[in-house]
């Protein structure tokens, strides 16, 4: 195996992909490590939206007033472990803070920025890896079953429609019709018309990997422990005990890119908001789209193997096993949209990483030269993937992106 490398990236999700290969792109030599099995990554069993309108933080004022529902009602969107919440405290009030009305204006205006940008990150690669068959290019309509819903994200939806997302409002007669067979109750929904959908998101990732080892780049099936910055080069030290060099490194191993001791990483406030689908085999012709419930904070997704239902927030940590009652809160919403889906054929459970502005870090690990941070893309990471790579290989170039990326600094937490 060889061990010197212009690149190395640390993790092959839909992020750390996406980092291989626009670096390889610029004709550098790039290493791509990771050691999971392919259900691991959070890339794997996402709702599959490339969402050019979701960039509606979870942070809100709205979150704040009905977070003592959220918090002891277990039929809730939202879940927390209040042990493990009580021992991250200072991540826990940082998110909190981070849900006062100008922050939030804030997070949103840097989410839309890099939104934005999107298309020209994500499409030019599943091109280059033969993946455009996996895209299907239909609007995607998120229902809300009361007006209280609806009223409660307002103020979210006309911020983002003044960002320039194209959404418009359908009412219950136009919802059925597209979707005849959708149970659950609908008052309004919204439809993002220039939204698309991957129909089967681990495979979109498996032909990511296969088109970068094709073209010539070294795939290294091993866990990353630790780095060092040496001179102008970066060491690295893998789980068999050891090491390759590489002049950029790139962190991008998702919710455990903390664990990666000396990458600068270990220092930034990342933690998980875990998530959940499950899936019923056959089901997918239930749907034509993929439609979001804000009662369930889930998304409906007609996928090539099943309907997958996918979504919910548990703040538990990476530790903790997946928790039954979350699966049953999720099949449960599952029956309550669909008539005759019974009990799924499988159950997943992934870690968004999160960082508690809801914003990722993209760019120079504090206080390193040659050591690249590309994490914390929370529920937008599919959509953000490509774009996050396309900015860190014109850093690995020393070229300044062509829109601000000064909302996603590393540095910003001090
Ligand atoms: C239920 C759910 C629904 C979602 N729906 C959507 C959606 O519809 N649209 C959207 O855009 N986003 C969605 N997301 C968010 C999106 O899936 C994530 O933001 C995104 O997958 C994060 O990608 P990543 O590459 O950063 O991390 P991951 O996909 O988690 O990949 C990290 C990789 O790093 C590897 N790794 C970790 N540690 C090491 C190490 N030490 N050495 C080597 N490798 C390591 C892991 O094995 C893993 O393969 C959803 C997420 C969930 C959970």
């Amino acid at each position: 195996m060889k061990r010197n490398f212009d690149v190395a990236v640390i993790g092959a999700g839909a992020v750390g992909c996406a980092c291989a290969l626009w670096n390889q792109d610029t004709g550098l030599d790039v290493a791509l490590i990771d050691k999971s099995g392919p259900t691991d990554a959070a890339s794997y069993g996402n709702a599959g939206i490339f969402s050019v309108t979701g960039f509606a933080p979870l942070n809100s004022p709205g979150l704040i007033r009905r977070l003592p529902k959220l918090m002891f009602d277990n039929d809730s969107p939202l879940s927390i472990d209040w042990v493990y919440a009580l021992t991250h405290l200072p991540w826990m009030l940082k998110f909190l803070r981070a849900c006062a009305p100008d922050k939030v204006a804030h997070i949103t205006e840097q989410l839309a920025n890099i939104t934005n940008h999107v298309e020209a990150g994500f499409m030019p690669l599943a091109k280059r890896a033969g993946a455009e068959d996996l895209i299907k290019d239909i609007a995607s309509i998120y229902i809300y079953s009361t007006k209280e819903y609806f009223e409660g994200d307002a103020a979210s939806i006309e911020s983002r429609r003044r960002l320039g997302a194209d959404m418009d409002v359908i009412d219950q007669d136009e919802v059925h019709e597209m979707e005849p067979h959708l149970r659950a109750p609908v008052y309004k929904a919204l439809r993002s018309n220039e939204n698309k959908y991957i129909i089967n998101p681990g495979e979109y990732i498996e032909r990511l990997k296969k088109c970068f080892a094709s073209d010539g780049g070294e795939f290294i099936n091993a866990a990353a422990m630790s780095c060092s910055e040496q001179g102008d080069q970066v060491q690295v030290r893998i789980d068999d005990g050891s090491t390759l060099t590489c002049n950029k490194l790139v962190i991008a191993a998702g919710a455990h890119s903390k664990k990666i001791v000396g990458s600068g990483a270990e220092k930034l406030p990342l933690d998980t908001e875990r998530g959940y689908h499950v899936v019923y085999h056959g089901a997918q012709s239930k749907l034509t789209r993929p439609v979001g419930w804000s009662s369930g904070g889930l998304y409906a997704t007609p996928m090539e193997t099943g309907l997958r239902i996918a979504g919910t927030v548990e703040l538990a940590g990476l530790n903790k096993p997946p928790s039954p009652r979350r699966m049953e809160y999720i099949a449960g919403m599952a029956n309550k949209m669909f008539d005759g889906l019974g009990e799924p054929d499988e159950t997943w459970m992934g870690f968004r990483p999160t960082l508690p502005d809801s914003v990722p870090v993209i760019g120079l690990a504090p206080g390193k030269r040659n050591i690249l941070l590309a994490f914390g893309h929370q529920h937008l990471g599919l959509t953000m993937s490509g774009i996050t790579g396309r900015v860190i290989a014109d850093l690995v170039q020393g070229r300044a992106p062509n829109f601000d990326i000064s909302g996603y600094s590393p540095s910003r937490f001090g």
